[in-house]
């Protein structure tokens, strides 16, 4: 049996996160070490894609929603509903958490830097 990743293990209550919204096949949750004002992940409940990679393969429909879940948390957690949607993807791309997640950052983004 694989180990469950730190979202699912989150999502489950096992351990504290701040989640702020779902749907029946995503969560979002408050990032612990923000990098921008608004620092969001969006993140499917399954835990079977590791990177967006895998989900855009084996799932494109998850992923749409996902896109659609990012831009309406983005329109209710700024003002003008602008965002950077980030998908780290690889441990040399600053990938950490192999349970696909996306970045949602906004807030004083006004220079070019995709680092999330
Ligand atoms: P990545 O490096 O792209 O895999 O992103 C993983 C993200 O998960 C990082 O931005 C971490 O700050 C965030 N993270 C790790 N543990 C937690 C946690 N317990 N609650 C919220 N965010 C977390």
């Amino acid at each position: 049996m694989t180990e469950r990743s730190i979202f699912t293990r989150i999502l489950d209550g096992d351990i504290p996160g701040e989640i702020l919204a779902e749907t029946d096949r995503l969560f979002a949750l408050r990032d612990i070490a923000p990098q921008a004002p608004v620092h969001l992940l969006v993140i499917p409940k399954t835990s079977e894609f590791r990177d967006v990679t895998e989900l855009a393969a084996g799932d494109p429909a998850l992923l749409s929603e996902l896109i659609a879940f990012a831009t309406r948390l983005a329109q209710e957690h700024t003002d003008d509903g602008d965002f950077r949607l980030v998908f780290n993807t690889g441990a040399n791309a600053g990938q950490t958490v192999f349970h696909v997640h996306a970045h949602v950052l906004a807030g004083g983004l006004n220079e070019k830097s995709v680092g999330a």
